[in-house]
């Protein structure tokens, strides 16, 4: 047992059947994927729900498992399918990895989906905590997950008030997140403990009347509820400028394919520039990249999109010009991209709400 635990806050058995009890009442069980529930279900909505919220996620995991109902079925599509459903969900670094998890599972696992945590972690995409919930959501075998709600809900029940982002405060939790962790029930203690973190005490207002564990929670004793979990001071973050061009010909707009690396990995975008609109400097890329000496421009509205480390101010320019189809090479990495008949492709939802916006 490790010291660092103030194990009189409450027995692990306590624990575990106070929570269990609330589960029965209370916890969420008409999830999408807790129904015919599969160890493909869980892994595809736990990847989804990481960063994102159950609510948001519903819709997209109905139609993707619509889409590919099955494991095979996703490892064979194209990466374009995948992101093109994926579209609008965020991050999209989640959906290649699914995509490559999918063709790794059925080359390297026979097409048996891998059932203990070192396997799992093998998968891109999944971490301790992701593997853990996989386990034991899935097949039922005790493991303790340690996602942000679980997180929240162990930091005030033991009062901690190490900001959270540092690597004392994650080891000391994994501890009492281990310590609180059953031999059995797995699937159940898993899933009440994500939902005592989603519905109960929540980030913002926690409802401490309703929580099984309200009587021996050091937060609320100490009333520091709506001070925990603290979190490291982080830097207020960037607003960085970039001017997206729609190169337009009929009702067809230039897409090109964005490489593996930054944002949008892999997703459909528009030729930009960076920084504010700036008319020389366009005239100059027009040039240089499509031989086009003269073209009209129109500014379109600009509007603000914001990512984890940054936000992105989005320019949007209007360019027509009728050189521009001849002069362009087509090939794999760019498309004409009719905007009344759309193509099934990924696009970034900036990217989508531009072409939407257009007359
Ligand atoms: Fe969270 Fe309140 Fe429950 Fe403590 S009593 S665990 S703060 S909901």
């Amino acid at each position: 047992m490790n010291t660092n635990i103030n194990t009189d806050v409450i027995s692990a058995k306590k624990f575990q059947r106070l929570l269990l009890i609330w589960f029965a009442q209370h916890g969420r069980k008409n999830l999408p994927w807790q129904q015919n529930k599969t160890p493909y279900h869980v892994w595809l909505s736990e990847i989804m729900l990481q960063q994102t919220q159950v609510a948001t996620v519903v819709p997209y995991f109905q139609r993707f498992i619509q889409i590919f109902p099955t494991l095979t079925s996703l490892a064979q599509a194209s990466e374009d399918e995948v992101l093109h459903l994926w579209a609008g969900l965020g991050y999209y670094r989640r959906a290649h990895h699914l995509h490559c998890a999918a063709k790794k599972i059925v080359h390297d696992f026979e097409n048996k989906f891998p059932d203990n945590l070192i396997d799992l972690q093998k998968l891109p995409g999944v971490g301790l905590s992701t593997a853990a919930a996989i386990l034991s959501l899935a097949f039922n075998i005790p493991a303790t997950i340690l996602d942000g709600n679980v997180k929240r809900v162990l930091t005030r029940l033991h009062g901690i008030t190490l900001p959270l982002n540092q690597k004392n405060s994650e080891n000391l939790l994994w501890e009492i997140a281990k310590f609180y962790t059953p031999k059995k029930n797995a699937a159940q203690y898993s899933q009440a403990m994500m939902d005592l973190g989603a519905t109960v005490c929540t980030r913002h207002q926690p409802q401490c009347l309703q929580c099984p564990l309200q009587n021996v929670c050091v937060a609320k004793k100490n009333n520091l509820v709506h001070v925990l979990p603290i979190k490291k001071q982080t830097q207020t973050l960037q607003l960085k400028h970039r001017t997206f061009l729609l190169l337009q010909h009929i009702d067809n707009i230039l897409l090109y394919k964005r490489s593996a690396q930054g944002i949008w990995q892999g997703l459909w975008s528009l030729p930009e520039l960076t920084g504010k609109p700036n008319l020389i400097a366009i005239k100059k890329f027009m040039q240089k990249k499509f031989g086009v000496k003269t073209c009209k421009m129109k500014l379109l509205s600009s509007f603000k999109h914001s990512f984890t480390h940054f936000h992105l101010q989005l320019h949007p320019v209007l360019i027509t010009s009728e050189k521009i189809i001849g002069n362009l090479m087509e090939d794999d990495a760019q498309i004409w991209y009719n905007v009344h008949q759309p193509k099934h492709i990924g696009l970034p939802k900036p990217i989508k709400t531009i072409l939407e916006r257009l007359p």
